[in-house]
């Protein structure tokens, strides 16, 4: 389907001309109509399939054509860099639609904290916000949301993982009832759907099927104790029989990331890290060159890895098994694009069994387990065998079947277990969050999850849009001047579109 169907003023589609969206993916196909009438909204939708543009793209032709002195857009969003990315497309709109976006995240310089409190009083059609630095300038307040028509849920689940639902509740709270509301989620498990039952009002589902891995994937699952785990990556990339040019290795644990990319640095890869621990500054100066292609090796946690725009890959490593069968696909996706090959290597840990169940599941085909861990001298790797520990995961389930009060919970399908948070203590409410392990003991110290990267986002110093011309951080929401349509190439907008055929 081509933009002009959807009934668009033609400043947008002058945008998306520009932007060289030449069809809609399947998401926008399905979201533009709805969210144009008026419906709220609820989509599953991964990044890379042009969910962001779905929202707003209908949002822009609505915001851009009323009377727009005040913010009437709220997008909450879970990270930082997904923050960035959405204010770099609402730019790249700009410039033909008039409509001004400011992004409100943490973790930058101490004045940026200032500078954002001035944007915020000035106030822009969109702002695009983590939640926690968000609440603490609510908080203060300046922030006027009292004429807010559009709310957007952007990454729902991660959102909830990362423990921001409090937070997003009071948000809701504060903001005028009668609105339309968007929630895009990857995965959508009962609590995303319990959490949507409370802010949404008779909301339209848009469910995409998950498309299945490209053929030219080369899909390698090896068994691994985690001590095992680091060097059979190192024997991996040292044996791989494509060269490693651009390679992502997701991790769970954000401790690991310095370890992982010392041993990548002693084999003589050069390797860099990124994790919440990292200053933003830092963060985008790491992004842009692998994406410029500066160093080889990227090494993220998941939770900053989603939402990031990066692809063709030579190789995606799943340093620990993905939870979510869904982002199993999406992250190996990001290999073998435009009939490529592409390399995919997973570990199976002893515990994470039920999730390559999963992920078999969904892809309906099975992998080989590969144990080179004793022919390597590493020492025997953990047998495969995913009843055994599915037995072990429902015992533990039937533990935690009871509600506080003894009576039974209300039993939850087995498939589910794919979209469970890392570890039950994650649900165990904010203040008990991560402290405690599978077991019930306290984790050690040190062992940080990448879940607990809210109290960065909310504890770190502010930062506040930057302008992408110049790389200055600004404390002024862009005004975007309309630009005239010129010829294709001569007026580029900021963001450089990625055609998302293959998604
Ligand atoms: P997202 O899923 O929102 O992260 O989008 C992934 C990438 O696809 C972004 O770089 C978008 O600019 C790009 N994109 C979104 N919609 C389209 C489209 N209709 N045609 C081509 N590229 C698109």
């Amino acid at each position: 389907m081509i933009f002009s169907e959807f009934n668009l003023h033609d400043d947008l589609l002058a945008g998306v001309d520009a932007m060289n969206y030449l069809k809609a993916t399947p998401i926008q196909e399905l979201a533009i109509p709805k969210i144009l009438e008026g419906k709220d909204l609820i989509a599953s939708a991964q990044t890379g399939t042009g969910k962001t543009a779905a929202y707003l793209i209908p949002l822009l032709d609505r915001i851009s054509h009323a009377d727009h002195d005040h913010t009437s857009t709220l997008i909450l969003v879970p990270t930082r860099e997904l923050a960035k990315q959405i204010d770099e497309q609402v730019e790249g709109f700009g410039y033909f639609v008039s409509a001004t976006s400011i992004a409100i995240y943490g973790g930058g310089k101490g004045d940026d904290w200032d500078k954002q409190r001035k944007a915020l009083e000035t106030g822009a059609d969109i702002i695009i916000a983590t939640p926690g630095r968000l609440i603490a300038h609510m908080q203060l307040g300046y922030v006027k949301f009292n004429k807010i028509d559009y709310l957007v849920l952007d990454e729902a689940d991660k959102m909830l993982d990362m423990g921001f639902s409090d937070d997003i509740l009071n948000i809701v709270d504060k903001i005028p009832a009668k609105r339309q509301t968007l929630l895009f989620s990857a995965t959508m498990p009962n609590k995303i759907r319990e959490f949507a039952r409370r802010i949404l009002t008779d909301p339209e589902e848009i469910r995409l099927a998950v498309s299945k891995p490209a053929a030219g994937i080369d899909q390698q699952f090896y068994m691994a104790f985690e001590n095992q785990k680091l060097p059979l990556l190192a024997h991996l990339i040292k044996n791989s029989s494509k060269p490693v040019q651009s390679m992502v290795l997701f991790t769970s644990k954000k401790a690991e990331v310095n370890s992982i990319v010392r041993t990548l640095s002693k084999l003589g890869y050069e390797a860099r890290g990124i994790s919440s621990d990292l200053e933003q500054d830092a963060r985008e100066v790491v992004l842009r060159d692998f994406k410029n292609k500066q160093f080889p090796i990227l090494v993220a946690t998941d939770v900053l890895s989603r939402g990031i725009d990066i692809d063709n890959l030579t190789h995606v490593v799943n340093y620990d098994t993905p939870r979510d069968a869904e982002d199993y696909v999406h992250r190996i996706g990001r290999t073998a694009r435009a009939s490529t090959t592409g390399t995919a290597i997973t570990f199976i840990s002893d515990q994470d069994q039920n999730r390559i169940v999963a992920i078999e599941r969904l892809i309906e085909r099975e992998i080989e387990k590969q144990s080179l861990t004793e022919e390597l001298g590493m020492g025997k790797a953990p047998e495969y065998d995913p009843k055994r520990f599915g037995r072990r995961r429902e015992q533990n389930w039937g533990r935690n079947d009871r509600r506080g009060d003894g009576k039974p919970r209300a039993q939850q399908p087995r498939p589910e277990a794919a979209n469970e948070t890392e570890s039950g203590e994650k649900r165990e409410g904010k203040n008990n969050r991560n402290k405690r392990r599978r077991d019930g003991k306290p984790r050690p110290q040190g062992v940080a999850v990448e879940g607990e990267i809210p109290a960065v986002v909310t504890a770190g110093a502010a930062t506040v849009v930057v302008n992408a011309d110049d790389g200055q951080a600004t404390d002024k929401p862009k005004r975007r001047k309309k630009r005239r349509r010129g010829p294709r190439g001569e007026e580029q907008p900021a963001t450089a579109p990625v055609p998302v055929g293959q998604e």
